[in-house]
């Protein structure tokens, strides 16, 4: 009998396109012959709202690629999957981006179902979306990262105002260009790269009307290459590519805009470099517990050599031409075996967690 993989797609953030776009990607992978003979697909679609639907209107969206809305008033019971047969669901394939699915919410709600499931756990999710979780845990595994310091939203809105001084040290410590991250985002939203002081302070109010906690971090020049991590406690890495672009940094636009930015699979470094990525890859997938897949991206400061970590993506794109499948290809492992093998990492996970 047929393993029966409920793809969980679309999803509650602003990277809810992007979701329904890597779902038809894999849903194309689970229907090739080799893989049709082993799985069936059961398309489960979240809503931007919040919505779970299956069936026709999954199965609707999937096809079409376009998001679908609903007009009805949400309750709080509707943000939860409660229309839905879950026991027609032996495993669950989440390809939701961003908060809400990336984070480490919907993992719980699938490790209380105690079913398995593509990826990283409750941990792993929340580690990988919190920058600043993320950059503790990889200064614990001793993994080198650029400078930065947190700032609490209450901190900028503060009475007594404390806002001036704590800019001063900003300044002072981490120089410009410098770069202000909501804490919990990804795709880059909310992010801004400051040069000077009326910048910082434009980036902090609006980095805050994201987050409670902001990140702010030195600038580096550098390149950014990307390496893809497959597997559970023995995790592999892939061979490393490289995203360039002309933009002044890899923001919103230049990721989401066809033609902006180009990918290089393998990137052209020595093999020395990409021996220590894919070491350092490792290192920083299983320092925040993350499983199956996770894609982590690095900053290469070619004038001297340094290697710094940026972050993990534990639920990286994943449409036929996103960097994490394309990695695999060029390391030998296609798109529909890619599909499988995630799978297979959450049946033994699961079987080993119980
Ligand atoms: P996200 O999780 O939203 O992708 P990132 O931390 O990866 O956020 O930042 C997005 C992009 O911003 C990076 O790919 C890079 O182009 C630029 N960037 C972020 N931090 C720095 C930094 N400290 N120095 C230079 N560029 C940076
Ligand atoms: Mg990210
Ligand atoms: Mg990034």
């Amino acid at each position: 009998t047929k393993l029966r993989v409920g793809l969980l797609f679309g999803g509650c953030s602003g990277e809810h396109e992007v979701s329904i776009s890597s779902a038809r990607a894999i849903a194309k992978a689970l229907t090739t012959d080799e893989n049709a003979n082993r799985y069936e697909l059961l398309p489960v679609y979240i809503q931007k709202d919040g919505v779970w639907k299956d069936r026709k209107i999954a199965q609707q969206v999937l096809e079409s690629g376009k998001p679908l809305f609903s007009n009805d008033e949400v309750q709080p019971s509707d943000r939860l999957p409660q229309t839905i047969n879950l026991s027609e669901i032996d495993l669950w394939f989440p390809i939701l981006h961003g908060p809400n699915g990336e984070d480490g919410t919907i993992q719980g709600l699938l490790t209380l179902m105690q079913v398995p499931f593509v990826g990283s756990g409750v941990l792993g999710s929340a580690m990988g979306m919190d920058k600043i979780a993320m950059k503790m845990a990889f200064s614990q595994a001793g993994l080198p990262q650029v400078k930065y310091k947190l700032v609490m939203r209450s901190q900028i809105y503060s009475n007594p105002c404390i806002f001036p001084k704590l800019c001063d040290q900003l300044e002072v410590e981490l120089g410009y260009p410098c770069f202000v991250k909501p804490a919990n985002l990804g795709s880059s939203v909310g992010i801004s790269k400051v040069r000077n002081r009326q910048e910082l302070e434009t980036a902090l109010d609006n980095a805050a009307s994201y987050d409670r906690r902001i990140i702010v971090e030195a600038g580096v020049m550098a390149r950014e290459l990307e390496c893809a991590v497959l597997g559970t406690d023995q995790p592999k890495a892939s061979v490393v590519g490289e995203i360039t672009f002309k933009s002044d940094f890899y923001d919103y636009e230049t990721k989401y805009t066809e033609g902006k930015a180009d990918l290089f699979i393998p990137a052209k470094v020595s093999n020395e470099i990409a021996n220590q990525i894919q070491e350092m890859a490792v290192q920083a997938f299983l320092a925040v517990d993350a499983a199956g897949l996770g894609r982590v991206d690095f900053f290469y400061v070619e004038q001297t050599g340094e290697i710094l970590i940026n972050e993990i993506n534990t639920l990286p794109g994943f449409t036929s031409t996103s960097m994490y499948p394309q990695l695999w290809a060029a390391s030998g492992v296609s798109f529909d075996e890619l599909v499988h093998q995630l799978i297979q990492f959450a049946l033994e996970r699961h079987s080993e967690t119980k």
